[in-house]
């Protein structure tokens, strides 16, 4: 059995990379997270100083390079780059540089052949409705962003930092607004996605509903091609 492609998209701190990432290891799937590589490309343009407007000068930077990605590690030319692109600085710079049509054109090239052996689940913003259509099985993950922001609090307290819950939630809103606006492939749920609100739902209940749909598809999609 060849295994399927599983879309997971939703906004940020909805846990997608989270339920990606353990679905992945309980199905023997690959898992690809799609917005390390837009952080990955706003990284090597910070470091080459490129203007985060010019469009041509960023799709030509990932001709250039080699952004790859395996789920829990992203990579330039074979450097890992994990840490790095979660800066404050590539935060700040990554709204901008994946709000460009070249830019998202040459990345979803390289996505689809990330995926084009299927048994992968891959998350982002535009899975299901851009980069994998044809995807066997796609959830939108969401949560409220009261639930998202204290998510969010614990991240940044694990990590040893401190910030106040109303700067928190204020960027969840600015983040929300930002995916849903943009003129290029927003945030958006495809209509043939399953919707899953996880706000009030343990970890270990969502990922038992995930692996379960997997199953199941599976079996259909093992039915159509035998
Ligand atoms: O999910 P994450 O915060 O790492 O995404 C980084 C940036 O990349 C966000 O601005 C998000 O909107 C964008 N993104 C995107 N398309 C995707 C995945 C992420 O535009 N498929």
């Amino acid at each position: 059995m060849n295994g399927i492609k599983v879309a997971i998209d939703g906004p940020a701190g909805a846990g997608k990379s989270t339920a990606a990432r353990m679905l992945a290891q309980r199905v023997g799937y690959m898992y690809i997270d799609t917005g390390a590589m837009y952080r990955a490309l706003t990284l090597l343009a910070l470091r080459e100083k490129i203007d985060w407007n010019n469009e041509k000068a960023l799709a030509q930077l990932i001709r250039k390079h080699n952004i790859s990605q395996n789920g829990t590690a992203t990579y330039i030319d074979n450097e890992n780059v994990s840490s790095e692109i979660r800066s404050d600085e590539v935060n700040r710079a990554v709204s901008v540089v994946c709000n460009h049509n070249k830019v998202r054109v040459e990345l979803v090239k390289l996505q689809r052949k990330l995926a084009s052996d299927g048994a992968v689940v891959m998350e982002g913003r535009d899975i299901g409705t851009v980069v994998l259509p044809d995807a066997e099985l796609k959830f939108f993950l969401v949560a409220s962003q009261i639930e998202r922001s204290h998510r969010r609090m614990k991240d940044i307290e694990e990590l040893g930092g401190d910030s106040a819950f109303e700067s928190v939630i204020k960027n969840i809103r600015i983040r929300d607004y930002l995916d849903s606006s943009r003129d290029l492939a927003p945030l958006k749920q495809a209509k043939d996605a399953i919707y899953i609100d996880n706000t009030y739902m343990s970890i270990d209940f969502e990922l038992y509903i995930l692996e379960q749909l997997v199953r199941c598809r599976e079996k259909q999609h093992e039915g159509k091609t035998t």
